[in-house]
């Protein structure tokens, strides 16, 4: 392969890489994913996942980023083959709280009652948000790309010279593995797990204002299923469930909704967020070809995938000879 029978490799295949790679194959790009795992072995098939612009900057172009896919989302959950619903619930805090400032794009958003809260909760908000069963629509992500003649491939990278030396536009979407691959030293791991399982009947999604402790609680239905979390654990590695931060978990949940108590568990999630201390969309030159970043988005790579795609999309398409200024978000 050289440089001119692709227009576009895109390394990463979560769902940064394969939104970016849907916006660039739809506008008749020829586009190849080249990653190190499938989909279904991502962060990305971790998250829990719902809308909603959480532990990440800067808040100016999260605020486009997070409104942009928040429409896409709104329109895709009316097709159930996508995994993506919009599902009403509360948000609360035990401490008096100002409601979020993304809170009024929200469909039905208001400030609850003091009866509508948990026991030992002053403060909350309803709010109707789009919440994505993450293996369903990374599914429906990578059918959408191949239906648009894109190709994935399992493919490590090892250096970013590899990956420049096949395509003359080079989109970086390898969330943590940036750390190696583009020795970024300001992204690091903040560690989630979840609990999936069996759905008791549950049909709204609870989560609770935690600030940032490193134990959350959230739970959020997805159909035959709910996903209970969490953790955010900065600086922690593994990616293997930890029974007992399990256990915590189930324990906290069923605190708020005592029919999670003995639902069978079918299964654990643990990713990795790619944090950094703001989300990194930008161009740069290496090797004659045009190195786009899309990486860092911390714990709101599913919130933000839409208006980043677009955005490197646009980068993508206005290429030489008029060649637009570096675009460097990330400091
Ligand atoms: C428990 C948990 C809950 C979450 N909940 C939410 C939520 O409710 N809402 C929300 O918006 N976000 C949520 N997030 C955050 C979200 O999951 C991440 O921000 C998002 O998945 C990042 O996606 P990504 O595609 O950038 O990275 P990843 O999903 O990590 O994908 C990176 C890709 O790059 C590939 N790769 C890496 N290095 C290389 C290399 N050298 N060569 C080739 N390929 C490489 C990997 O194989 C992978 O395909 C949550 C995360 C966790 C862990």
């Amino acid at each position: 392969m050289d440089r001119t029978s692709l227009d576009t490799l895109i390394v990463g295949a979560g769902v940064t890489g394969l939104t970016t790679a849907i916006c660039l194959a739809e506008l008749g790009m020829r586009v190849r994913i080249w990653t190190a795992e499938p989909a279904q072995a991502t962060t990305s098939v971790a998250a829990g996942a719902m809308w909603g612009p959480y532990r990440v900057e800067p808040v100016d172009r999260v605020r486009v980023w997070s409104a942009e896919t928040l429409e896409v989302l709104q329109q895709l959950a009316k097709d159930p083959a996508t995994g993506v619903r919009l599902v009403s619930g509360v948000e609360a805090s035990r401490t008096p709280t100002e409601p979020p400032e993304w809170g009024h794009q929200l469909d039905g958003f208001r400030i609850c009652e003091a009866s509508e809260l948990p026991d030992g909760f002053t403060t909350g908000w309803r709010f109707t948000a789009p919440v994505v069963d993450m293996p369903t629509y990374l599914g429906y992500l990578e059918r959408r790309f191949t239906e648009a003649g894109g190709h994935i491939e399992i493919r490590r990278v090892n250096s970013i010279n590899e990956a420049t030396g096949v395509a003359p536009i080079v989109v970086n979407c390898t969330g943590m593995g940036s750390r190696d691959l583009v020795h970024d030293v300001d992204l690091t791991p903040v560690r989630g797990q979840l609990v999936v399982v069996a759905n008791p009947g549950i049909t709204e999604h609870f989560s609770e204002d935690t600030g940032l402790s490193p134990d959350l609680l959230h739970y959020c239905p997805h159909g035959d299923t709910v996903i209970l979390g969490g953790t955010a654990q900065p600086g922690a590695w593994s990616r293997k469930p930890d029974p007992a931060t399990a256990a915590a978990i189930v324990a906290r949940c069923a605190g708020i909704e005592p029919r999670l108590r003995d639902a069978p568990v079918i299964d654990h999630r643990v990713g990795l967020r790619p944090t950094r201390p703001r989300v990194r969309v930008a161009q740069q030159t290496v090797n004659g070809a045009r190195v786009i970043h899309n990486y860092g988005h911390g714990g709101a790579g599913v919130t933000l995938s839409w208006g980043c795609a677009t955005e490197v999309a646009a980068v993508a398409r206005s290429g030489p000879p008029s060649l637009p200024p570096p675009v460097d978000h990330s400091r």
